[in-house]
């Protein structure tokens, strides 16, 4: 069995990577096959994705495999994950829907193999195979590599231990191949993943402090810096690999002369202050992202203009000091393995002083507290090796009996295992689209051409480009305020207004590739002869003044979902403000109810956000709590059997601003204000009045419909 402090045989190191393994995608089966029961979460007889930036990469593998794009289409065009993907597509013809749902398993599943590694270069194989166990699966490290969580996340932790294992093993072993791993992994990492210079950047100034203190005498922890400084770079990935090799065969070979040693730190800092230097300034602007978010009004300034900032309606940007047994969780399972994993890692730093190098990914982890529970999968690996050096610890102070010994840490793992387990069983996620979306996806492809732009909200940017091949305006990627500005006017101001911005924003969007300018608007307002000081009259006017719009290039398309409906009131949001100061226009009256009953002449209506509202029949008032009040109109709309939709008007006072819809074949309810009745989505989507003159009905689906604007 597994021995302590006897050096393992390889084939019982490979036998528990091959169980770890295996236990791992077995885990990662179960969401398929509980989701193979639903059919809408299947297009092109494949289960598809649950992640929206995943389209991102589909995207680039779909075009990477067609041999073209277009320009400024934002195809994640020759991104590592869309690369490995196409490799994949190209090399095994494994069908592209097929590499989507299952590559995160098959990757992050690898995770296994450096945390058993790194267990048996430190003589605790058996720490590191439970350790292996418990992160493969648990929460946060299983929820963003589930299958069909198609994202870079699926082996970014993956390589972050390989480095880790490189750098812990050149401790115990003081070879050049161990640099190499340390070196090699860290610029797979810096090609596989923009985001990485952080961390690889923390690694190495942690391993510089760790090598200062306990081995400064040691010339190969140097020389693995320099490497990795190397790899660190926006040097170019089979650039940085020569160089790295080069630098190992020097160091093989001619390791004792000190001008080699010298001179390779110069070239390995010089190159580094070279071509660290873009890493430095996105390294910034992402602190700026996660960390200042708060620090400000919300607001986000472009252009002397007040946008609204998008990081406040992105969830997983949120912070987790208020929910700290979710950041538990997420972690470690549950409380107690917590407690356990911390102390074991804190031990283990302390008896093995070079585990102190992993203290950037357990600190990353910890970020979470403050900057948003994406970060807590860096600190599970560690805390994982932590809970299983614990045991190794106690079972070996308890018992000289190895048999005993297996015993406890046997149910100890299993223990620790029951949590993640659990939540695996319950994490049943939809798909991003259901089928009968994508479906209207796929039929307005065949209609709109790959430089026609398609209209509709950021967060289905991405999807929408994948399955109809065109362009977009915003999408998860792009999604500053000033970018989402426009879109939420186009779907929240009156149809003629709309237009022309849809219009506008398209054509300067375009021009703004070749004449590098940076705010739409501001170079609206100078072509058409207005100050910064106008925006506000110039937008409220829009639809009936004669605006200056560019000669038209392309068709654009609206695309708007049912499922808009939930987030309309955040769409609003970065449309209906003063760009001068950022303030609120006003706080718009927009509340979905699909919870009601009928009581007599009397329906009750309920709402997550306000209190009941109960709608009089007989005279088309409405009570909110004491309050009573007339409203404007009353619709009811309702699909016949041929799909086709009925929208029956009853006007009641016309000096009232409230309007309530009752969408009969959805079951749901909207109570309303003016501006949001008269707004486009909802006369487009809800009511289907559209303007003739303006727009044109493509796809009327209930699920979503398509209209292409008139120009
Ligand atoms: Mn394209």
């Amino acid at each position: 069995m597994i021995e302590k402090n006897i050096k393992s045989p390889m084939a019982m190191t490979l036998l528990l990577m091959v169980v770890a393994y295996v236990f791992s995608v077995v885990c990662r089966l179960w969401y398929v096959y509980w989701a193979s029961d639903y059919s809408y979460f299947f297009w092109n007889d494949s289960l598809m994705i649950n992640t929206n930036d995943g389209y991102a990469f589909a995207e680039g593998a779909r075009d990477m495999l067609a041999g073209f794009h277009q320009p400024n289409d934002l195809s994640f065009w020759d991104f590592s994950l869309s690369t490995l993907t196409y490799w994949i597509v190209k090399y095994t013809s494994i069908k592209i829907e097929t590499v989507m749902i299952y590559l995160s398993v098959a990757m992050s599943s690898l995770v296994v193999i450096p945390v058993i590694l790194i267990g048996k270069v430190c003589g605790e194989l058996r720490a590191g195979f439970i350790g292996a166990l418990l992160a493969s699966v648990a929460n946060s490290y299983y929820n963003r590599t589930m299958a069909g969580y198609y994202d870079t996340d699926m082996l970014i932790i993956v390589v972050c231990m390989f480095i880790l294992w490189g750098l812990i093993r050149l401790h115990y072993k003081n070879n050049i191949s161990s640099m190499l791993i340390a070196a090699v992994f860290m610029a797979i990492h810096s090609w596989w993943y923009t985001s990485s210079f952080p961390i690889n950047l923390a690694i190495i100034v942690m391993f510089f402090i760790y090598t200062i203190i306990s081995d400064r005498k040691n010339l190969i922890n140097y020389q693995t810096i320099f490497m990795m400084l190397i790899a660190t770079t926006t040097f170019g990935f089979e650039y940085k690999i020569i160089l790295i090799a080069l630098m190992g065969l020097i160091y093989r070979f001619m390791d004792k002369k000190l001008a080699i040693f010298i001179s390779s730190g110069v070239v390995a800092v010089a190159i580094f202050g070279i071509f660290g230097d873009g890493q430095f300034k996105k390294f910034i602007s992402s602190l700026q992202f996660y960390m200042f978010r708060n620090t400000s009004d919300g607001m986000v300034m472009a252009g002397n203009l007040h946008y609204f900032n998008v990081n406040q309606t992105i969830m997983e940007a949120g912070n987790l000091i208020s929910n700290l047994s979710l950041f538990i969780d997420r972690i470690s399972g549950n409380v107690v393995v917590f407690a356990i994993s911390v102390i074991g890692y804190i031990l283990l730093c302390f008896k093995k002083r070079i585990f102190l190098i992993t203290m950037p990914m357990v600190g990353l982890g910890m970020i979470a507290l403050t900057s948003g529970l994406r970060f807590t999968i860096y600190a599970v690996c560690m805390m994982a090796f932590g809970f299983g050096y614990f045991m190794s610890f106690i079972a070996a102070k308890i018992t000289s009996k190895h048999q005993i010994q297996i015993v406890i840490m046997t149910l100890a793992g299993a223990f620790a295992l029951i949590s993640p387990l659990m939540h695996i069983y319950d994490y049943r996620v939809s798909t991003v689209f259901n089928n009968n979306e994508v479906s209207v996806l796929d039929r307005l492809k065949s209609v709109a051409n790959r430089e026609d732009y398609v209209i509709s909200w950021w967060d289905y940017g991405y999807a929408i480009r994948y399955y109809s091949d065109v362009k977009t305006l915003i999408d998860g990627g792009k999604h500053s305020g000033k970018d989402n500005f426009a879109v939420s006017y186009a779907l929240l101001y009156p149809q003629n207004a709309s237009a022309k911005m849809a219009a506008l924003e398209v054509e300067y969007t375009e021009k703004s590739y070749k004449d590098k300018f940076d705010n739409n608007l501001m170079e609206i307002l100078k072509d058409n002869n207005k100050t910064i000081g106008d925006v506000n009259n110039f937008l409220s006017i829009l639809g009936n003044y004669d605006v200056l719009i560019p000669q038209k290039t392309r068709d654009i398309f609206y695309f708007l979902p049912f499922r808009m409906m939930e987030i309309f009131p955040v769409v609003a949001q970065f449309s209906r403000l003063d760009l001068l100061d950022g303030k609120d226009f006003s706080n718009n009256l927009f509340v979905v109810s699909s919870s009601y009953a009928q009581e007599g002449k009397q329906i009750i209506l309920k709402f997550d956000t306000m209190p009941d509202v109960i709608f009089n029949i007989n005279d088309g008032s409405i009570n909110i709590g004491n309050q009573h009040y007339y409203i404007n109109k009353f619709i009811q709309t309702a699909y016949d059997d041929k799909r086709n939709l009925h929208v029956n008007t009853y006007e009641i006072d016309p000096k009232s601003g409230l309007y309530l819809v009752f969408m009969s074949s959805y079951a749901k309810w909207i109570l309303m204000d003016e501006n949001m009745f008269n707004s486009t989505y909802i006369q487009l989507f809800v009511l289907e009045n559209y303007d003739k003159n303006l727009f044109e009905p493509i796809i009327l689906d209930p699920i979503a419909k398509v209209y292409k604007l008139k120009r």
